[in-house]
């Protein structure tokens, strides 16, 4: 297919606010999308890969300057002084592209190719150390050359994760009901390809199942142990009483534990772990791969865990931030696994010797969990859980689960399916501090005196439905002035800079635009209605807690859950 299309295609779909338009521009375009260019939805969302594959493009925006600079001649200074005129690298390349072509005789007749986009693209990621800069620098070069104006605008758009069309997962999944299924198929249609989604994480596998228009195809796509899938997420409640009234009685209480999400993957003799960010981290826990070798019986499973941080000495457990820095460190394994080990706790199994489980009740799953899990404590061990319909009962043992250093705990319906990425109202998480958020760094402004150098204070976003991000506060407390070295707690001024720099988009004066990519927990006093932001609320005082690495952009607050808890505070002091 030629880029030309889909670069016309990604221009009308910008052009359009209505949500409706997008997915008619869309439908039109997969009708006429060929199964041998299945790939090139991929790019419909600005990726290379399916989601479950961790090879990203990761282009800063200085290197995108320099392949600009390199393809239209011009200057690196003047592309730097039109992007903060401007301020959209695309357009910059965009506006240069047309400049050199009216200034020369165009005698580059090749024309790009979807095939060949993906192909330099997908070289990106491999290309590691020295001389590696030179050689993307060539491959996005290569590709501008041969570009259209609005094909250079897209291209730049791409490699910097950019593409701002507003098309999400769900834009293309309604457009693929739209053009491949009648009417009165059309809301099933809709469920069975966010359940195709959420199994196998590759939309171009879907839209080969979906191409057939035939919803039988879709249903026989499912999990595969081996390949990471989106996690059940949980909704709030206040109250234990509010918990039982959504999820039933009785139910299961379980311990809601203080670490991160691992998901462990295993397959005759092979073990992968991932994160719920479908990152590979099987090389960061050698530990956690033998404990299930030794204590977890099965040839083929897949299991959803909390991996939890402790203290060696006297066994305390230790909040997630102490060992978060495990999760991203590549080398000094055997003595971190030593300083700061963790301790796996089983919740769920949504695999088990050949059979998919997720459409079966949790209390199923949970009791598969009894069967097969040896618990092994401070290495592995079946989540701490009781069944009960008692409200006093359900109170103590939330009151043991806090004062065991644990978050509060997890309510859970017994007859309940697993939702792979759904936030779902049958399993509810009570903490006493409710107040703090998981939040999308997206902005900042450089600050005075010493700190000129470093950004000083950052804006959050939450994310609406559609998943677009919306500005929330700004915040500047809670970070550390001076550099904090190996502790792996709390994080300083240059450091939060250093992580956020090669995610900048735009810079003008001080302020700085960020690529949604670092989630931040947070802390605040207080929500506020405001105007001064998009998403029409204001944190008052939020501050800093912890970096979360495991933690996508697509996890932070929902608008809807930031005006719940906004309403809940209201009531609070209505009647508190
Ligand atoms: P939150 O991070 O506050 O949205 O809470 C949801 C997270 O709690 C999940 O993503 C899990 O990582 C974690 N969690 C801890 N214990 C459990 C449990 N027993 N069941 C389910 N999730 C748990």
């Amino acid at each position: 297919m030629k880029y030309q299309k889909l670069a016309d295609m990604y221009e009308k779909s910008a052009n359009t606010t209505k949500r409706l338009e997008k997915i008619s521009i869309l439908s039109n375009f997969l009708k006429e999308l060929n199964q041998e260019d299945r790939e090139v939805i991929y790019l419909l969302l600005g990726e290379i890969y399916p989601d479950y594959d961790e090879r990203k493009i990761g282009i800063s925006s200085q290197l995108a300057i320099k392949a600009i600079s390199k393809a239209t001649g011009i200057n690196n200074k003047v592309v730097i002084q039109e992007w903060k005129k401007i301020g959209d690298l695309g357009e910059v390349s965009e506006f240069l592209t047309k400049k050199k072509k009216q200034s020369t005789l165009n005698l580059n007749k090749s024309v790009l190719t979807t095939k060949k986009v993906l192909e330099n693209l997908r070289k990106l990621p491999e290309l590691q150390g020295k001389g590696s800069v030179s050689k993307k620098i060539a491959l996005i070069t290569e590709l501008l050359t041969s570009a259209s104006p609005l094909e250079s605008k897209y291209l730049i758009r791409t490699i910097l994760s950019d593409l701002r069309i507003g098309i999400k997962e769900n834009t293309i999944r309604d457009a693929m009901a739209a053009s491949f299924f009648g009417l009165d198929q059309k809301s099933e249609a809709v469920k069975e390809i966010q359940s195709a989604i959420d199994n196998s994480n590759d939309i171009a596998i879907v839209f080969d199942a979906v191409k057939k228009g035939d919803l039988k195809n879709l249903k026989k796509i499912t999990l595969e142990v081996g390949k990471p899938i989106k996690v059940m997420l949980a909704q709030k409640a206040k109250t234990i009483e509010e918990a039982f009234k959504a999820v039933g009685k009785p139910c299961m209480v379980e311990y809601k534990y203080d670490g991160f999400r691992l998901l462990i993957h295993k397959k005759g003799k092979e073990i992968k772990l991932f994160t719920r960010k479908l990152e590979n981290v099987t090389k960061q826990f050698p530990e956690v791969v033998e404990y299930t070798k030794d204590f977890v019986k099965g040839d083929t499973f897949i299991l959803d865990t909390e991996a939890v941080g402790f203290n060696k000495k006297n066994k305390e457990y230790r909040p997630f931030q102490e060992i978060s820095q495990r999760i991203r460190r590549k080398y000094d394994i055997e003595r971190l696994q030593k300083e700061l080990p963790v301790e796996v706790n089983v919740f769920d199994v949504l695999y088990y010797d050949g059979k998919s489980l997720i459409d079966e009740p949790f209390k199923k799953r949970t009791k598969i969990i009894d069967k097969i899990v040896k618990n092994k404590p401070y290495q592995i061990i079946r989540a701490k859980q009781i069944l009960t319909s008692d409200e006093k009962e359900a109170k103590e043992f939330y009151k043991k689960a806090l004062k065991e250093n644990q978050e509060g705990v997890m309510f859970k319906n017994l007859e309940s399916n697993y939702q792979p990425g759904s936030r779902v109202g049958h399993m509810l998480k009570i903490k006493p501090e409710e107040k703090d958020l998981d939040l999308v760094i997206t902005g900042g402004e450089y600050g005075k005196g010493k700190r000129y150098e470093w950004l000083s204070s950052f804006i959050l976003s939450c994310k609406n439905e559609e998943g677009e991000f919306l500005e929330i506060g700004k915040m500047g407390t809670g970070i550390k002035e001076k550099a904090t070295t190996d502790t792996g707690i709390g994080i300083s001024f240059e450091e939060l800079t250093e992580k956020l720099k090669p995610y900048f988009l735009q810079e003008k004066d001080k302020k700085v635009k960020i690529k949604p990519k670092v989630v931040v927990s947070v802390t605040y006093q207080e929500i506020q209605k405001s105007p001064n932001y998009n998403s029409g609320f204001a944190l008052r005082f939020p501050r800093f807690t912890s970096l979360r690495p495991e933690r996508s952009p697509k996890d932070v607050a929902t608008l809807e859950e930031i005006e719940k808890d906004f309403q809940n505070q209201k009531r609070n002091w209505r009647y508190g």
